[in-house]
């Protein structure tokens, strides 16, 4: 059994806030759980996103959860041979960015040109390998969210068949950190926008409207169908529930504001009018793939033998939902039928605007909906939700700078169970890395090598003898060591797949302490010194070097440098990431002389006192 984590403990004690609260009215949907994906044959198409930073600061400890989420989601997927396009980026309009950019007495693009930057070496810094980098501020980004604009004008509503793009006057509360409108029942007792703490800007003008309002009966329709469109079920059930609630008309548009994309000339009057920052946000997960250029569908939609997980939709379901068949009719020629393939990882703040606002948006704009949008929860500090405006930001870059990169990824993977609330403080950190790296993988690592180099010259003993164990304690531990690497060989790959994240590094560390506890029954450093328990020797330390050998494997997507660290001290070429099919399946008793790397610490041990010091 592992400890329980701090991070855990606070999860249950959060459980109880409203946010997550499920309301004794909800309806549940469907089944609970994802639906497996555990299947012979490799996925072959896995497109993820997610959600793209506002400029208006610097990367924090919260932005870098969710790239180093989706990182390891991305990396499994490469892992097993899956096509993988991992995209990111920056959301440089709006409000919010001008503000900021005339406090810091620049232009907005220069403003978004410099701190686009610090995003991009952020995530080079924390190992997050996206394929691509979007920038709200591309041109062929502004011209595809030109182009949604004229459709929604073309499109009629479900219901009244009413244009879903219209005219009105509007007054109401604008959080500019939300950069929405909110209603009184959002706000705080004193008033305050629950999120940022602040009174959101009473606002009135005219403005072009979606006609939001009459998607509720397609959406609850989609989501009955499928369920997983909206993961885990906590989220997608506060989803429904505002859904049921009733759906207001919303603007998307802002006049007045210069800092955005104008709308298209073909609109009538919209002269002088820009995107809202949500209908030109949203859009990058299509124009980045070259939307509305058909090519678009490679990624965002695919073969039936080729869907990337739960949640997919064939292409023609779309034609009953917005009862103009736009989103099938756009497909009608194509001979194969399509499925819904596009995944967005998003956190649980911005969950209405990708559930509710982004579908709807598709359906007018013809466009069929993304496979699944997987909502993450928030790292606090002591109770507080890491934010700008609440002051309390960790730098991740410092973090992995000091501690490793590595270090700051397993915690964020391990202490945070996948889709709950976790917490960060530098105690937690230097203690769950301690326990679970220095000391129970970095200890098993380094005594290994070091007794192979020591008794074996270097060179992977080619003996096996389970029975040769004198103590049937020893022969128990080798016994109960193969066991639970045969079920991580199984689980872990499920668990990735499933996004049960923290579930798959307990499978593999579950392994790891099996084999420390292997070597204390076996006492290699004993056997050494008798010639006639060789063969015991030798199963010994063959038995561990291939319980490191799969470590490495199934720990790298969630820290890729040490695992190619003690891949290639274990002897071998290449990195964990060619090792799929076969190769990931335990060899015990396969010894092959190979010759192994000198003795390294992969994972030092962090002294607190000096760490708060420095
Ligand atoms: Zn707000």
């Amino acid at each position: 059994m592992r400890e329980t984590t701090t991070a855990a403990t606070a999860e249950t004690a959060r459980t109880r806030t409203p946010e997550s609260r499920l309301d004794s009215s909800a309806i549940l949907l469907g089944s609970s759980g994802p639906t497996s994906l555990a299947r012979s044959t490799p996925l072959s198409r896995f497109y993820i996103t997610t959600a793209i930073d506002y400029v208006n600061g610097r990367p924090h400890l919260g932005h870098a959860y969710e790239k180093v989420l989706a990182d390891v989601i991305a990396r499994f997927h490469r892992q097993r041979g899956d096509q993988t396009w991992f995209l990111t980026g920056t959301d440089e309009h709006g409000q919010k960015v001008a503000t900021s950019a005339a406090e810091a007495k620049l232009e907005p693009q220069a403003y978004a040109d410099q701190n686009a930057r610090h995003f991009q070496e952020a995530w080079k810094a924390l190992d997050v390998k996206h394929d691509q980098f979007i920038r709200t501020t591309d041109q062929r980004h502004e011209l595809a969210v030109q182009e949604l604009f004229r459709r929604l004008y073309d499109a009629r509503s479900p219901k009244t068949g009413e244009p879903v793009l219209f005219e009105g006057d509007y007054e109401g509360l604008y959080c500019e950190g939300c950069e929405g409108f909110k209603q009184e029942k959002d706000l705080d007792a004193d008033g305050c926008c629950e999120i940022h703490r602040t009174k959101p800007k009473k606002i009135r003008e005219s403005n072009f409207f979606f006609r939001l309002s009459e998607y509720d009966d397609a959406l609850l329709q989609h989501l009955d169908k499928h369920p997983e469109f909206i993961e885990p079920d906590y989220r997608r059930n506060e989803v429904v529930n505002v859904i049921r609630e009733g759906l207001q008309d919303v603007s998307v548009s802002r006049p007045n504001l210069p800092w955005g994309i104008p709308l298209p000339e073909e609109i009538p009057d919209s002269a002088g009018h820009t995107a809202y920052v949500w209908a030109d946000a949203l859009l990058n997960y299509l124009s980045a793939l070259g939307w509305p250029d058909r090519k678009y569908s490679l990624w965002w939609l695919a073969k039936q033998a080729d869907i990337g997980g739960p949640g997919a939709a064939r292409q023609d379901e779309f034609e009953r939902l917005d009862a103009q068949g736009r989103p099938g009719a756009a497909w009608a020629g194509t001979a194969q039928p399509l499925y819904t393939n596009a995944f967005h990882l998003i956190g649980k703040d911005i969950s209405r605007f990708h559930c509710v606002l982004w579908p709807a948006l598709l359906l007018a704009a013809g466009v069929p909906l993304p496979r699944q949008v997987y909502v993450h929860g928030f790292i606090y500090a002591r109770g507080e939700r890491l934010s700008k405006s609440l002051g309390n930001v960790v730098d991740p870059v410092e973090l992995a700078n000091r501690f490793g990169v590595d270090a700051l990824r397993f915690y964020l993977i391990d202490a945070i169970p996948t889709g709950r609330d976790g917490e960060f403080t530098l105690e937690q950190f230097v203690e769950h890395v301690n326990t679970h790296l220095a000391n129970k993988l970095g200890n098993l690592a380094s005594r290994t090598i070091t007794l192979v180099h020591k008794y074996f010259g270097g060179k992977a003993p080619v003996e096996w003898a389970p029975d040769a164990f004198a103590d049937p304690a020893a022969r128990e531990a080798l016994d109960a060591l193969v066991a639970a690497a045969g079920v991580a060989a199984t689980e872990v790959p499920k668990a990735y797949a499933e996004l049960r994240l923290n579930e798959a590094l307990e499978h593999v560390w579950n392994v790891v302490e099996r084999a420390n506890e292997f070597t204390d029954r076996a006492k290699p450093w004993e056997s050494g010194k008798d010639p006639a328990r060789r063969g015991e020797l030798g199963t010994t330390l063959s038995a561990l070097l291939e319980s490191l050998r799969l470590v490495a494997i199934w720990a790298w997507p969630v820290i890729p440098r040490k695992s190619e660290q003690l891949w290639t001290l274990l002897g071998f070429s290449g990195t964990p990431l060619e090792a799929r099919g076969d190769v990931t399946q335990p060899r015990y008793g396969a010894g092959d002389g190979r010759t192994l790397g000198a003795s390294e610490i992969l994972f030092p041990r962090i002294d607190l006192e000096a760490a708060t010091k420095a």
